[in-house]
């Protein structure tokens, strides 16, 4: 057995198997071939057989997921039996002699040049994406015809050295047990999607956990952040133990479905979800959710092969309003940018994209996709209890060109005879410290705050989320931050609106009674943390123990030097 540790980022025990993650993009040699023909042949047997798959694979998502959403099979088959394509290939392997697998690769370079030089044709400029995808395919077949991660029908534990957010989305949750990563941050939006998605994940388990294991059956404990490979047979059972425990604390928890999240003294504390896609809404509605807290709906773009128009936001944000049957769904405005990038964009590499181009900075400079969503959320808040959030507010200013170009989609609204909510509650991020420094004068333009705790962080310690080997220094316990989401709560009140935390802090039950005690009035965390926090909260007495409980902190808040050993982190 060898016992891998890495840092834990959900909780959960898995046990299985370990499929590694293949990546599309592979290294592919360029030999010199003399029977020519022969490759031919060995191409065209690799096409057919990727042609008789694409048509399996649109049958079988036709029938689970709708055609809509299996045309996309469709589109790679049509794009494998294109006759341009297959004459490119064949005329390199006999003109240039070479393998099957070198034409292959270079043909997807050069049609994904091609596609996404049309610059005034985004429909083609997403194809590039397509062609790459089909030339993986054949590449996999000529390979032997390895089994593709997603067709894989046996629930596996994920391998990777580390996982993007839009790798992370195309896997089939119902196929995941777990993720273990070599690399990786606890802070990524990897792991607040494997938190969402309420799936066990161990990340930087170090170079030690390599593709050699693939295949192995193993045991990966979320808790504490270890992985297992070639289990004994006792570990197996103890953990299996464990595993069981775990369901039955569910259980017991699940009592508290139907209840309040009510303290002690009475203070009704409102607990919504963070979801990223409207198929996370069944784990919100099943964890007794109160609403959605914060839809990212910058994973709809990111699941994109192109902006999503108008139509598709409305009915994604349409149904998410009417799932939710009346309760509050806060949809937050695409938070494109850093580690969230999105190929037909466009967006120029930075120097250092978390203080580049991204979320409303693009919003308020590419206003033809801003007001695309606008008017998608304007025309859905017609069906539910709906309200918008603006991720990465720094100044005033920014809020009333917002509101500028809320007045004119509100216009042609109007105009067209299209009903929305005119009073729709708007919100926003207060995830830089310059937002929370001036959220008293934030607080006079917006219905509602929500603190981002995750880039509040960032952002205020100058430590980059995203990397590794920095986490020690990325500090959300650190007294700045924590002042900063004190100051932010008071401001609010004073102003006559509500402030809530929607980064993962919220979700932090060794702070919960701190941010009582504070006066938040709202978290918004994974859905399954939800009863773990309604219990929590309906253990704490703010009325009684308000000042106990901020001296309790005091060292947090008030003297960061001195605090002994920090609060250990879930
Ligand atoms: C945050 O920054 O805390 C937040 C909720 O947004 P995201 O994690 O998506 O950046
Ligand atoms: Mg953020």
């Amino acid at each position: 057995m060898v016992i891998l540790k890495g840092k834990r980022v959900f909780g959960g025990i898995a046990v299985g198997k370990i499929r590694f993650f293949s990546r599309r993009e592979r290294p592919v040699k360029r030999l010199h071939i003399t029977d020519t023909q022969g490759e031919g042949r060995r191409f065209e047997a690799a096409r057919q057989e990727g042609i008789r798959q694409l048509e399996q694979l649109y049958e079988q998502a036709a029938q689970d997921v709708g055609e809509a959403n299996a045309a996309i099979f469709e589109v790679h088959r049509l794009m494998m039996e294109d006759q341009d394509y297959r004459d490119s290939v064949t005329h390199m392997i006999i003109s240039q002699e070479v393998n099957a697998e070198f034409a292959v690769a270079a043909a997807a370079d050069t049609f994904a040049a091609i596609f996404s030089s049309m610059e005034d044709d985004a429909y083609m400029q997403g194809r590039a994406a397509d062609v790459k995808d089909i030339s993986e395919r054949l590449l996999e077949l000529l390979d032997g015809g390895a089994k593709r991660q997603e067709e894989s029908k046996e629930p596996v534990i994920i391998g990777a050295d580390d996982l993007a957010p839009s790798e992370t989305l195309r896997l089939d949750p119902d196929l995941v047990l777990g993720f273990a990563t070599i690399y990786g941050s606890a802070n990524s939006h990897t792991a607040i999607l494997a938190r969402t998605m309420n799936i066990p994940a161990v990340i930087g388990l170090g170079e030690k956990f390599s593709r050699e294991y693939d295949g192995h059956m193993a045991v990966l404990d979320g808790f504490e952040g270890q992985v297992y490979i070639d289990p004994t047979p006792e570990l197996l059972e103890e953990m299996k133990k464990r595993q069981e425990e775990n369901r039955r604390r569910r259980q017991l928890l699940a009592r508290l479905k139907g209840k309040e999240n009510i303290t002690l003294d009475g203070r009704r504390i409102q607990v919504y979800a963070n979801i990223g896609h409207l198929s996370d809404l069944g784990a919100a509605i099943q964890n007794d959710a109160q609403g959605i807290g914060l839809f990212r709906s910058e994973f709809l773009y990111l699941e994109s092969r192109d902006f999503p128009d108008e139509e598709q936001q409305f009915q994604i944000y349409r149904k998410a309003a009417e799932g939710m049957g009346g309760k509050k769904v806060i949809i937050r405005t695409l938070d494109i940018g850093a580690d969230k990038t999105v190929p037909y964009f466009r967006l120029k590499k930075e120097e250092n994209p978390a203080m580049g181009l991204r979320a409303i900075r693009i919003c308020l400079t590419r206003t033809e996709i801003f007001r695309t969503q606008l008017r998608a959320l304007y025309r859905a808040s017609a069906f539910g209890n709906l309200s918008v959030m603006f991720p990465m507010i720094t100044s005033v200013g920014e809020i009333r060109r917002i509101k500028e170009i809320i007045g004119r989609v509100q216009e042609e609204l109007r105009a067209e005879g299209l009903p929305f909510r005119e009073d729709m509650e708007l919100g926003i991020m207060i995830e830089t410290p310059a937002a929370a420094v001036i959220s008293g004068s934030l607080a006079k333009e917006v219905d509602f705050f929500s603190i981002g705790t995750n880039d509040l962080t960032q952002y205020t310690l100058a430590v980059d989320r995203q990397n590794a080997s920095l986490e020690s220094f990325y500090d959300p316990y650190h007294p700045a931050v924590l002042r900063l989401i004190r100051m932010t709560a008071e401001q609010a009140h004073a102003h006559g609106i509500w402030c809530g935390i929607c980064g993962e802090l919220g979700g932090d039950l060794r702070l919960t009674e701190l941010f009582l005690a504070m006066g938040i009035d709202e978290l918004s965390v994974s859905p399954a943390l939800i009863l773990d926090l309604r219990e929590k909260i309906r253990r704490t007495d703010v009325g009684r123990d308000r000042e106990k409980i901020l001296a309790k902190y005091k060292d947090l808040l008030y003297d960061g030097e001195e605090r002994g050993e920090k609060p250990s982190r879930r």
